[in-house]
């Protein structure tokens, strides 16, 4: 398979992976799984066999227990946390999974295969597994809708039964290098109604933030986060703060480990002062305090406090640098 790795300024020459025809099958997926009670009708088990064809061996979604994500970040969350982790932007090289990104975001992306697990095997001589399946995972989940919401659907129900077992809370994470409109759809949230599940996501889509700022920053059960950018609305923000919604914000310089610097204490969105949260204390975003801005530490090239090497890194601005005048330490 052929990845294309994300170049900053490419634009989007990829088709978009959001359709009508996509949500419609993938909702039909999920009433079937729903309503098989045990068996499956003779469709949906050939659906499935086909999308395990494009899928390979990797699972779909992933459904952990507390603090067993395959993901170091989810692995944080002390719930059960079912995730779906694809490839971002253009990178499965098939469908642009990132409509909203933007040229900093795309540069310093942690899920694209310069970060991360997938820029370690690639350093090693690897053969690129990791962003191989990531791919195959979003042209499984485009093109096999109503397969993909069966599995979706299995796979909540399995969230439950693991946050039973273990008496905790189920959350899900749908976005996990993908910024795709999950939100948009009724199904999923009455499912996770249904079983108890809380999704949440962070997003750079406009449409998603205003969804959400209608009902205290959610949107069909899920917790919507505006996530920061050099091309983030500031008055989006702050609109969406004073209806309870939240804002990531990536601070770079910070250092990382035993002698990192503390994260803000609070961020200034256009002259107002707004708290600031540990975001990485854990990664379930379900339980923020309304109106906070969730701040993030700068990883990899972003963590450094050398200011050349940080400025190059940052020249887009996605991130606010340590010495931004916005920042109240
Ligand atoms: S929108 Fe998010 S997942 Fe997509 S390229 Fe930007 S940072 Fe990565």
């Amino acid at each position: 398979m052929k990845l294309a790795t994300i170049q900053p300024t490419a634009g989007h020459a990829l088709p978009a992976f959001d359709s009508p025809e996509w949500r419609r099958d993938f909702a039909r997926g999920m009433r079937a799984a729903f309503s098989a009670a045990g068996t499956r009708p003779a469709y949906l088990v050939r659906a499935l066999a086909a999308m395990r064809s494009t899928l390979g061996p990797s699972d779909l979604f992933e459904v952990a227990a507390p603090h067993q994500s395959s993901n170091g970040k989810l692995a944080k969350n002390a719930v059960a946390t079912l995730a779906f982790t694809g490839a971002p932007d253009a990178s499965s090289g098939r469908y642009d999974t990132c409509p909203a990104s933007t040229a900093g975001c795309r540069a310093l992306c942690v899920l694209s295969d310069a970060c991360g697990y997938a820029a370690i095997e690639r350093r090693a001589g690897g053969v690129g597994t990791i962003m191989a399946a990531r791919a195959r995972r979003v042209i499984a989940l485009r093109e096999h809708p109503v397969a993909a919401g069966a599995e979706l659907a299995r796979c909540i129900a399995r969230a439950a039964r693991m946050a039973d077992r273990y008496d905790v809370r189920a959350v899900a994470r749908l976005n996990v290098g993908t910024d795709l409109p999950w939100e948009q759809m009724p199904e999923i949230g009455a499912a996770f109604a249904r079983f108890k599940v809380e999704g949440y996501a962070y997003t750079k889509r406009p449409h998603a933030v205003r969804l959400a700022m209608r009902t205290g920053g959610w949107a069909n059960a899920t917790r919507i986060v505006y996530s920061w950018s050099e091309d983030a609305s500031p008055r989006l923000a702050v609109d969406y703060l004073r209806a309870g919604g939240t804002v990531a914000v990536v601070f770079a310089g910070l250092g990382i480990g035993a002698y990192a610097d503390p994260m803000p204490r609070a961020f200034v969105i256009d002259g107002t002062a707004w708290t600031c949260i540990d975001g990485d204390a854990t990664d379930d975003r379900t339980t923020d305090p309304p109106g906070c801005v969730v701040a993030l530490r700068g990883k990899g090239p972003l963590a450094t406090r050398d200011a050349s090497r940080l400025a190059q890194a940052n020249r887009h601005g996605f991130a606010v640098m340590p010495s931004d005048p916005r920042i109240r330490r």
